[in-house]
């Protein structure tokens, strides 16, 4: 079975209707009622005091960074795992931050709390977390930990707006939180970032920033929004994925970034497909059921564990391979059916980032991860059809591999390195 040569399913989608479009005119004509009308709609759903409006999601990670700065000016080091999306270093570093890391858990993606606080010093200001492909973590130990040594929580929930862990919202568990309404995310607005915080000294810091803009830049974001509307449907999405424009599934570390509010335009967009999140959330979940089902037949196989009590918006599916490398030692990519690689590399191996890495700390997992996490689409065009598909292509690559068993510690992979060296 092959995916149909005129189907082409794009990596992720959260598409924009006519009536989202609409609403993102309307606002033009009363830019103060949109502005408050979306704000007072996220103050309310995610129980915050505190909301902000930025052109991008690393822009809205800068300012707040910045803002978490000008409350400790002493401290200039950020903490970021070493496996996540390159906006997140991107914004560290714009925002005139230097870069530690810390490696996570393969099993389940947490931060390794071993490893963070043998990263953490004098000079941290703040830890970010990020609960990646929407699988939330529980920022409380590491909550304590920053209490402790004096630092910040950033709770970078880019990817998992709507997530809850037990009980508690991600993007709410830290001293600052951040969404992203950019392509790939739970939803979208074109691009943009939202920024929220409960304490009044951090959003004091935010306030000057992060002022709303005029129309510059209106008509290439509506016309990028005619294409969300359209082509992310598989029978047109050829077009889109050529169009370079979008940047579809590009990873690039790039701390040179304008770090402006949000427009009229784009917060009415916001405002409308916010009331889908909820329904866009749960089509991702049935439908990450459904491959998890069929993947479970998989030997060889294994997907992300979510953490106790996590309620993950399961924004793609993030499938590993057991043995700790692919048959044939490559990743199975298939872009015509939207599995593809993640992170292209582990932070501490990006080039462009080694001149602002605060320490030498040894991330071995996000390597790993990066090398070998493979994503399936979750959006609510994969259809049965699809899932079955995606299972017979992993069958076949497992079939007849017997490979070792993996040392998935952290400890036992660096013992292993350290043999090797
Ligand atoms: C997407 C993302 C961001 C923000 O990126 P933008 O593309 O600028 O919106 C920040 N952190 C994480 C973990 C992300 O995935």
């Amino acid at each position: 079975m092959s995916a149909s040569r005129f189907r082409l399913l794009p990596p992720s989608a959260a598409p924009l209707y006519p009536r989202d479009i609409l609403a993102g005119l309307k606002a033009l004509g009363d830019p103060h009622e949109a502005l408050n009308g979306l704000r007072e709609t996220i103050r309310t759903r995610f129980g915050v005091r505190h909301v902000f409006f930025a052109t991008s999601g690393r822009a809205g990670l800068s300012v707040g960074l910045h803002a978490l700065r000008r409350l400790a000016p002493e401290r200039d080091e950020v903490l970021l795992p070493a496996y996540t999306s390159f906006s997140v270093p991107s914004a560290a570093v714009n925002a005139g931050l230097r870069v530690s890391l810390y490696d996570l858990h393969p099993e389940t993606m947490a931060p390794d709390m071993e490893s963070l606080e043998a990263a953490m010093g004098p000079k941290t200001l703040c830890v970010v977390a990020c609960h990646l492909f929407g699988y939330p973590v529980d920022l409380a130990p590491i909550q304590a930990l920053c209490r402790r040594s004096g630092a910040f929580l950033f709770d970078d929930a880019a990817q998992a707006m709507g997530a809850r862990i037990g009980g508690r919202m991600a993007g709410t568990m830290g001293d600052v939180g951040l969404f992203s309404l950019s392509r790939g995310k739970n939803m979208t607005a074109v691009d943009g970032g939202i920024v929220l915080t409960d304490r009044d000294n951090v959003a004091e810091g935010l306030l000057g920033k992060l002022q709303p803009t005029g129309a510059s830049g209106f008509f290439r974001r509506f016309a990028t929004a005619l294409v969300l509307t359209g082509m992310l449907h598989p029978r047109a999405y050829w077009l889109p994925a050529s169009l370079p424009f979008l940047n579809i599934g590009a990873s690039i570390f790039d701390p040179q970034f304008k770090t402006d509010g949000l427009d009229v335009f784009r917060v009415g967009l916001a405002k409308s497909v916010l009331g889908r999140l909820d329904a866009l959330n749960k089509g991702r979940k049935n439908v990450a059921s459904a491959l998890l089902a069929c993947l479970e037949k998989v030997e060889g196989l294994q997907s992300v564990r979510p953490m106790p009590e996590a309620e993950p918006v399961f924004l793609r599916l993030p499938v590993l391979p057991l043995s700790g490398s692919w048959p044939g030692g490559k990743a199975p990519e298939i872009p015509a059916m939207g599995v593809v690689r993640s992170y292209p590399q582990a932070l501490q191996d990006i080039e462009g980032l080694k001149p602002f890495l605060a320490g030498q700390g040894k991330c071995p997992m996000a390597a790993m991860l990066a090398r070998n996490i493979l994503t399936l689409p979750t959006h609510a065009y994969v259809r049965d059809g699809d899932v079955t598909a995606v299972e017979e292509v992993f069958k076949d690559i497992f079939d007849n591999v017997h490979g070792e068993s993996i040392c998935f510690t952290r400890r036992s992979l660096l013992s292993a390195m350290e043999k090797k060296a």
